[in-house]
């Protein structure tokens, strides 16, 4: 399981969630920020940073919110594929 950043981060990049990430596992892209999935542990702290509450907390709650396209996102741009 991984946190996974969705569509409400294009555009934003606030960043703030790098910041207290205690692992370093979130990357900025040309759009948005992404979750290493590989390197995540869970730990939810970058949720409550996040000025427009892009982040979820798992995969599975991603997905119910509509946000599948992200989820993949987030694992291929670390060359992973989310199945
Ligand atoms: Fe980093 Fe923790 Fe957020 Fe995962 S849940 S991206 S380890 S701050």
């Amino acid at each position: 399981m991984s946190y996974i950043i969705g569509s409400k981060c294009v555009g934003v990049k606030d960043s703030a969630c790098m910041s207290v990430c205690p692992v370093d596992c979130i990357y900025e892209s040309l759009e948005q920020m992404f979750i290493n999935p590989d390197e995540c542990i869970d730990c939810g702290a970058c949720v409550p940073e996040c000025p427009v509450e892009a982040i979820w907390d798992s995969e599975d709650l991603a997905i119910q919110m509509g946000e599948i396209e992200y989820v993949k996102k987030n694992y291929e741009n670390f060359g992973l594929s989310y199945e």
